[in-house]
């Protein structure tokens, strides 16, 4: 499969990246190129000018400071899965990246293209849902955020302008007593998640005082499950088996491998395991 007729055009800063975008009508970014290219070689993607940011090190890199981890557009999977910084701070977001693909998909693939792509399939879109992340765009005009959780908006569509570059997301660093897991079902085939849970609980004294769980791969976009029953419990199996049974799709995507029933109910075992894991990273 050959793409259309592209021209190619490389950014050497965010600022030259930003101007080409202006320059040129339905342009596409291209980061690791590990999705935008296959969508260009299907023909799904047709842009006329792709504009390589892969070499913009502004983009790079991961760092904690005030109780929060910033994590790069261009930062890719395997650095994200190997970073100290994350293993002290954010154990949950490595744990994800460490899942994605294969090694030549996470030494390629970064972490703005996997969530600017916004395939449902995809491993960190629940963990930023779940951790309350923001996501951080540049435009000419200036600068702006947006909460995990309303950035994903429908499949393959995010919140990113057609002017914007995402430059870096933020999340919070996990807190004492708090534990945090992500498991995935994969496709036995592409390694994508066919459901993907992300959970974590925060214990006091033997009791919850927090907890939560965004599945993955059930709706076109994560699915935040309502576990607030698990605050005050002792966080039993049976608590959290009921909890995870609240995990519901309106309208739940399904596909040759996959029904929509059948990814709803693997969701609630990955989420009840996902719980389970959180809780004994826990205590
Ligand atoms: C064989 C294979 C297996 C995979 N398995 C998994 C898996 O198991 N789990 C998983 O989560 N993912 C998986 N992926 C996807 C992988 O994680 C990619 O890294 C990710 O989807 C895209 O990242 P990229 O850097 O390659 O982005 P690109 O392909 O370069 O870009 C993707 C999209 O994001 C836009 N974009 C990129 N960067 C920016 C930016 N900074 N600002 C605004 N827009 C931007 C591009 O314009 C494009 O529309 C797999 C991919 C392949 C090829």
């Amino acid at each position: 499969m050959y793409p259309a007729q592209f021209d190619y055009r490389r950014a050497g800063s965010v600022d030259e990246a930003l101007g080409l975008l202006q320059e040129h009508e339905d342009a596409k970014l291209m980061a690791g190129g590990h999705s935008l290219i296959p969508m260009m070689k299907l023909r799904l993607a047709q842009p006329p000018v792709v504009i390589d940011i892969g070499r913009l090190d502004e983009l790079k890199g991961i760092s904690e400071a005030g109780g929060s981890v910033r994590v790069g557009s261009l930062t890719t999977h395997a650095d994200i899965a190997a970073s100290d910084v994350l293993a002290a701070h954010c154990p949950v977001l490595a744990e994800a990246a460490g899942h994605i693909g294969d090694a030549q998909v996470r030494n390629r693939g970064t972490i703005g293209g996997n969530i600017a792509h916004a395939d449902p399939g995809s491993d960190i879109p629940p963990v930023l849902v779940l951790l309350g992340a923001s996501v951080h765009l540049q435009s000419p005009s200036g600068t702006r955020s947006v909460a995990a959780g309303d950035f994903f908006q429908d499949l393959l569509m995010t919140d990113v302008g057609e002017d914007e570059i995402l430059t870096h997301v933020e999340a919070p660093a996990l807190g004492a007593g708090t534990g945090a897991a992500y498991l995935k079902f994969e496709h036995p085939a592409s390694g994508y998640a066919v459901v993907g849970a992300a959970a974590s609980v925060t214990v006091q004294n033997g009791r919850c005082i927090a907890a939560g769980l965004v599945v993955g791969g059930v709706s076109a976009t994560p699915t935040a499950v309502d576990v607030s029953s698990l605050v005050g419990s002792d966080l039993s199996d049976d608590a959290i088996a009921a909890a995870a049974s609240g995990l519901d799709a309106e309208d739940p995507i399904g596909d040759i491998f996959a029904s929509g029933d059948y990814r709803v109910h693997v969701g609630k075992v990955y989420g009840k395991r996902a719980l389970a894991a959180a809780r004994d990273r826990a205590s």
